[in-house]
């Protein structure tokens, strides 16, 4: 029996993600791949976070037991991760070494690696040299090709939607291997490409020199795939693997860098889902081009629809990259700041209303990347006085992303590599700074002011005697809570503040028995000393805590 270990050192791509508590799509692919290829092999899944707390064990089975080890990594949009990183190509290389067995290296890291927006991401021929076979096409694909005896050093070849939508399902079974199942949020691929091969491309994107035009992945395809993830147990899903979730199905989307979009498609795609997987309990989307919201009257009933049948929450992520035309001509953008604030006044318009959860049903957000060919310092100023527009006019808008650009091999880019990015670096942490202080608290007050209750946040980590803990979905807030809750649970939080990225709040209510004072101190008319004293008096009943209490602060505490 042959036995494989897919080792999933975490992706993150502008499309698709794969950083826990998210699963990619390439490990569960390669599961499928592998099975079809050889029903009766053994496949295990393992994280590179328990490579690192076991090594020794986990080397000790990839090197006596296992007889094909794929490793899947790389990460071109580096973010802040709350649990965990992505593996580096040093720690892929330095853990590959120690691995005798036949390995195969796939995933985004073949095109380059950034940690740290801004720098270059040359990966050396050295780390394809400890691997037996590197997949320069799809990794699913390569492995297939191994299972059935074809070898070759470097494979290119690509898989079809065909073959993609029997591994998806033949392969959902590792999510039951994840370390957070259930607690997982699993990637879709609703489509790969991007009309803007028709001219090239933004001159940082990968996604159209390594895909081409835009491929639809089928209806039924999605929703089986979705169904079988679904009958193991999963109930977080994001359809975030895709350039552009408006254009779904689009009839002219190999034609038109701005195509017509398909209303029709995407109800038949979320009515299928949904018939498919009734008890989903999270259901968002992620990238979608501002160009297509403003310019086609279509996009109104995409997003009606998505406000619809998605859950709240929901996050449209906007590239605009840069409001400087200039600039954006350098580099070949479409879209322009016109378009961004049409776009931004539709999604309010039709998704601004608030869902079961404390969150809007589906909101804007925007993405901006420093350090582009050509740009001047002018281009800081011009955003950040966009960006203050979209203040002074009331948008409602989920989140603000900067990074520095990442320079991706066979990307236009790589003509000047970081040499805006170290030119510009005063202006980028300026830029970064004004971003943080004064557009982002603004905007998320605007989204969660005080008092709003935040439902079913998952505590994540305790740090510093803080706990951390989010909603699950695409972008979710942050959420701060002093004191350390037991991990792994959902919590009501009611928000007590906010910093840039993220607010601040304590349980709602406060469970008197494991409370800490500082979240009885934000309390309205508390302070250290009172709080110290109620825990202190530890009230049995209702009466006993009025004595101690404003009665109007019932509502927000319990005995138990
Ligand atoms: S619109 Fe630009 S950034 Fe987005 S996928 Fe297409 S080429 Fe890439």
């Amino acid at each position: 029996m042959m036995r494989c270990v897919i080792l999933d050192c975490y992706t993150d791509e502008p499309a698709g993600l794969g950083v826990p508590p998210y699963l990619g799509t390439y490990p569960r692919y390669v599961a499928g791949a592998i099975l079809d290829g050889n029903q009766e092999a053994k496949v295990t899944y393992v994280t590179i976070d328990q490579v690192r707390d076991n090594t020794k064990r986990q080397l000790e089975y990839m090197n006596e037991e296992a007889d094909l080890v794929v490793f899947i990594g790389g990460s071109h949009t580096p973010g802040r991760y709350l649990r965990t990183r992505p593996a580096t190509p040093r720690e892929i290389s330095k853990i590959a070494s120690r691995i005798e067995t036949p390995k195969i290296l796939g995933g985004p890291i073949v095109a380059g690696h950034s940690q740290v927006g801004g720098v270059e991401n040359s990966i050396t021929e050295d780390l394809f040299d400890v691997f037996e076979v590197v997949s320069f096409g799809d990794v699913e694909r390569a492995v297939y090709d191994y299972v059935n005896g074809k070898e070759s050093k470097r494979n290119y070849s690509r898989r079809t939607y065909e073959e993609v939508d029997r591994w998806a399902v033949l392969g959902s079974f590792v999510v039951k291997e994840h370390p957070c199942y259930p607690f997982i949020v699993c990637e879709i691929e609703t489509s790969r490409g991007c009309p803007r091969a028709l001219s090239g491309g933004c001159s940082f994107c990968i996604e159209p020199r390594r895909y081409g035009l835009p491929e639809f992945r089928s209806e039924i395809g999605i929703a089986k795939e979705i169904a079988s993830l679904y009958q193991r147990g999963c109930k977080y899903f994001r359809l975030g693997r895709q350039s552009d979730i408006i254009i779904y199905g689009s009839e002219d989307a190999r034609k038109k860098e701005v195509p017509t979009p398909n209303p029709e498609m995407i109800e038949r795609l979320f009515l299928r889902i949904w018939r498919e997987a009734p008890g989903i309990e999270v259901l968002h989307v992620d990238n979608a081009n501002p160009a297509v919201i403003a310019r086609r009257p279509e996009s109104r009933k995409v997003i009606e629809a998505l406000v619809r049948y998605c859950t709240p929450g929901n996050v449209l992520a906007f590239g605009l990259e840069t409001s400087d035309p200039e600039v954006a001509e350098r580099n070949n953008l479409l879209t322009t700041g016109e378009d961004v604030l049409k776009a931004l006044r539709i999604v309010n318009e039709i998704g601004q209303r608030k869902g079961w959860n404390g969150m809007p049903m589906l909101l804007p957000g925007i993405n901006f990347v420093l350090g582009l060919k050509g740009e001047t310092p002018e281009r800081y100023f011009r955003d950040l006085e966009f960006l203050k527009k979209i203040i002074k006019e009331g948008y409602l808008v989920r989140r603000i992303n900067v990074r520095e650009v990442a320079v991706l091999k066979g990307t236009a880019m790589q003509e000047v590599g970081n040499l805006f990015v170290k030119k510009h670096s005063n202006l980028i942490n300026y830029f970064k700074k004004k971003v943080r202080e004064e557009i982002d608290p603004v905007l998320l007050r605007r989204i969660t002011p005080k008092g709003t209750i935040l439902r079913e946040v998952f505590t994540e980590v305790v740090r510093n005697n803080w706990t951390f803990g989010r909603q699950f979905g695409s972008y979710p807030l942050t959420v701060k809570v002093p004191g350390r809750l037991e991990v792994g649970k959902f919590i009501d939080v009611l928000v007590m503040g906010n910093g840039s990225r993220s607010v601040i709040g304590i349980p709602y209510p406060i469970r008197l028995s494991e409370a800490d004072p500082r979240q009885i101190e934000m309390l309205p008319g508390m302070n250290r000393r009172k709080a110290v004293k109620l825990l202190s008096k530890r009230p049995r009943n209702e009466e006993e805590l009025m004595r101690l209490v404003d009665r109007k602060l019932l509502p927000f505490l319990e005995l138990s």
